[in-house]
């Protein structure tokens, strides 16, 4: 950035971008060079700080070292190439999807423009198509015959240190969201292939501290925040002091009950910061509200899985601590708060690595008596999806109009929308709760939903270009709905989208607020000896008309982001 901006404050501050110069990108500018001869940039807000040695330790993951990715020397082991090439030939023997995926692709360009950090960057290297080839290129130069043969004219080139430096920065620039494979021809998923690569990296000890550390406290105490047992009883706890300040009503905080029919399991996000506590206590008012017989666990104290942003072992390891703590407790079955990417390891990865859980109960509502059927391997199901059929068989008393100082939009998180195919629970949830709904552009929403730019492991500080880049596309549909209805909350019912939404709301449509969906619930919830609600879990006035409006954003006055919302 060139302007005033980068004067007062840090790549890692969303203010040192200009929004203008942002949004310059020259999408029909022909590189000088070959993608092959261009080397990674890697500069302060577009990569993120490698992994804490200890915490690297601590899992069990090799080459723990300090290094910086700004340094020429990244002090990789000496038989560096032998073990990538290594971690290349075993994947292809036991991941057959992994071959497919290196063997298939035509090149026929259908994803390239579908990545939103393509779309907020430009950089070619961001096309999925490219980015694939990063690591197919290896693959065929040492793993094929034609590129044996043949080299770089059929795409083949060989493994240097520019490579390893080209993979960490454009895999740690893929948040695994699958936009790009809904519209390939041949189903190749990218994500699978960043997933691949970034196992690769971690056996040179490549990784990010945003991803590891939570996986080194997940691993130790349950959570990816590190929160010990008793601090969690006390956080959920004093959640029940800011509800009954709300409503009047006081709430339990069932803890490691055994023989409890429900195991609740959520992401830490939720526990731990705006907007995430309000969802939190959403949740906690609905299940007193309708009895239910449930638990918190202190043990599996995390629904999110950072894991799968690692290695399959890793996801798995951290995965087998719900299911071990369902067993010990003697639960029916699990019910998984508003998470994203833990849906994606329950739907499609969950019943090979640990499942099928046959000591537990299909998952039966104890509330309506609904039988979720698609659940008989995990004996797991979204909240979204629990709510849904409570309010549809009349479970809940609702009022929507207290939902009315908001107008509402639905983001569709990747992996519940893409992962799980929930696509009309949310919606239906929220025209329940809330009389103002609106719907973004419908390239940008159910299957075609743009990732929030921060998943996979993404959403810390230190990259913020990138993530504003890849925001851009969301950023742009919200401000759409902003400019033509008035919204004012982005709903979303994933831990990591409402914290990374925060950002790309506050900077690409300033003065929509993220909510998740129970919040929005709960709002409308008319619990039994509720005191007149004049305030929301918030503490703002639950009364419309003494919501404050938000200020019109200053893009709603300049015609050219207008011109750019209506193109998403
Ligand atoms: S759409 Fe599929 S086949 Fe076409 S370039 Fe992309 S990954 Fe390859
Ligand atoms: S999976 Fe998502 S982030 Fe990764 S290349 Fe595809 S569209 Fe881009």
């Amino acid at each position: 950035m060139s302007s005033g901006h980068e004067k007062k404050f840090k790549p890692d501050q969303m203010e040192y971008y200009d929004r203008d110069e942002l949004v310059q990108i020259d999408y029909r500018r022909v590189p000088e060079k070959g993608w092959m001869d261009e080397p990674a940039d890697i500069r302060h807000g577009n990569f993120i700080y490698p992994a804490n040695p200890q915490k690297l330790e601590y899992i069990g993951f090799p080459n723990a070292r300090h290094w910086s990715p700004l340094e020429k020397d990244w002090k990789l082991p000496s038989n560096w190439k032998e073990i990538v090439l290594q971690g290349i030939r075993e994947r292809l023997d036991k991941y057959r999807s992994f071959k497919v995926f290196m063997d298939i692709c035509v090149r026929c360009g259908a994803c390239a423009d579908k990545c939103h950090f393509y779309i907020g960057g430009g950089d070619p290297k961001n096309m999925p198509v490219l980015r694939a080839e990063l690591l197919r290129s290896i693959y065929r130069n040492d793993f094929t015959t034609a590129g044996k043969l043949l080299g770089k004219m059929v795409g083949a080139r060989p493994l240097t240190i520019d490579v390893i430096k080209e993979w960490f920065l454009y895999f740690y620039q893929c948040t695994e969201c699958r936009r790009c494979s809904v519209f390939c021809p041949y189903g190749i998923d990218t994500a699978e292939i960043t997933m691949m690569a970034r196992e690769l990296l971690n056996l040179l000890g490549i990784n990010i501290n945003w991803i590891i550390q939570p996986v080194a406290d997940c691993y130790r105490t349950g959570n990816h925040l590190g929160i010990q047992p008793h601090g969690l009883k006390d956080t959920l706890e004093f959640f029940t002091e800011d509800i009954e300040e709300a409503t009047g009503v006081k709430v339990d905080v069932p803890m490691n009950k055994k023989g409890a029919d429900i195991l609740f399991v959520t992401p830490s996000g939720d526990f731990l910061a705006e907007p995430g506590i309000y969802t939190c206590m959403g949740y906690m008012a609905i299940f007193h509200e309708l009895g239910l017989n449930y638990t918190w666990s202190t043990y599996a104290s995390e629904g999110g899985n950072f894991g799968f942003f690692t290695s399959a072992d890793m996801m798995k390891a951290l995965n087998s601590k719900i299911y071990a703590e369902a067993k010990r407790l003697g639960v029916k079955w699990i019910l998984g708060g508003e998470c994203g990417h833990m849906w994606r390891v329950l739907h499609q990865y969950m019943d090979t690595m640990n499942g099928p859980a046959d000591f537990l109960e299909v998952p039966v509502s104890p509330i309506t008596g609904t039988r979720f059927e698609h659940a008989r391997s995990t004996k797991m199901i979204h909240i979204v999806e629990f709510l849904a059929d409570a309010i549809k068989h009349g479970k809940l008393k609702l009022d929507p109009t207290r939902n009315d100082g908001r107008r509402v939009t639905f983001h569709d998180s990747c992996n519940p929308a893409r992962g799980m195919g929930m696509l009309e629970e949310p919606r239906y949830v929220l025209k329940n709760v809330c009389n103002n709904f609106f719907e973004m552009p419908s390239n940008t929403i159910r299957e075609q939903t743009f990732c929030c730019g921060g998943g996979a492991g993404l959403g810390t500080e230190e990259n913020m270009e990138v993530r504003l880049r890849g925001g851009m596309p969301r950023g742009n549909a919200v401000r759409h709905v902003q400019e033509k209805h008035d919204v004012n909350v982005l709903a979303a019912c994933c831990a990591i989208d409402r914290a990374t939404l925060t950002n790309v709301c506050d900077y690409w449509a300033p003065g929509v607020k993220v909510s998740g969906i129970s919040e929005l619930v709960a709002n409308a919830l008319v619990m039994k000896g509720e005191k007149a609600r004049e305030i929301d879990f918030r503490k703002e006035p639950m009364r419309p008309e003494e919501l404050v409006r938000p200020e019109e954003p200053e893009a709603a006055k300049d015609p050219k982001h207008a011109k750019e919302a209506a193109h998403v």
